[in-house]
């Protein structure tokens, strides 16, 4: 395992709540950040076939492009009826306007009346160095799918994720709390315990 030993790490994401949430993670391990939109890399496509994948690969177009140490994630929820749909493609079932109503309801009507609604919010987070070395972390919360959808905080599938050992939706929860026990959460976790410390 190799350790991140520096003081500059560039976010690999254009999203600037990625930016924010992420450097106030790392900030006490790292003290200059840059975004991948700041420095005017590309996002590249994500082509990879599973969380890691797509995670390294972000990580490494930033580190190549940018010659900086560069940390990226990716993330999504897996459905075990729906054979780990909409996984990868979390965000591509909100469709063109990231409707995530739309995407709640299609994940709602593709399980039916299946008797198995277990899923889990999976987070991958990668860093890679400038050489091309990567490391990868990933961090999971196990829940099932509920229905209708409940509650106002969060974003994204949050409404209909009940995570194990809870009565309310990960968006009914006080946003720190969802941060205590999120898959993001599980996987700083595991960064900062092997590769930061
Ligand atoms: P990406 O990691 O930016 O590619 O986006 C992953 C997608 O997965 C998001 O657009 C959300 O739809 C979904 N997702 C990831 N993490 C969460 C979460 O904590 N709550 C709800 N939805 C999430």
């Amino acid at each position: 395992m190799r350790k991140f030993d520096g003081d500059e790490l560039v976010i690999a994401t254009h999203n600037q709540g990625k930016v924010r949430e992420i450097s106030a993670l790392l900030a006490p391990h790292a003290s200059i950040f840059y975004s991948a939109g700041e420095l005017g890399l590309d996002e590249p496509e994500e082509t990879g076939a599973t969380f890691a994948e797509n995670a390294v690969l972000k990580a490494k177009a930033a580190a190549m492009a940018s010659g900086k140490v560069a940390l990226a994630d990716d993330s999504g929820l897996s459905v075990n009826a729906l054979g780990g749909d909409p996984g990868i493609y979390s965000a591509r079932w909100g469709g063109e306007s990231k409707d995530f109503n739309l995407a709640m309801s299609k994940v709602n009507e593709a399980l039916g009346g299946a008797q198995d609604r277990s899923a889990k919010f999976v987070c991958a987070l990668a860093i890679c160095w400038p050489d091309g070395h990567s490391e990868v972390f990933e961090g999971e919360a196990r829940g099932v799918i509920t229905w209708p959808m409940r509650g106002d905080n969060g974003f994204g599938y949050d409404a209909i994720f009940q995570a194990d050992g809870y009565d309310i939706s990960f968006a009914e929860m006080d946003g720190d709390k969802k941060q205590a026990i999120s898959h993001r959460a599980n996987a700083f976790e595991l960064l900062v315990r092997d590769c930061l410390s």
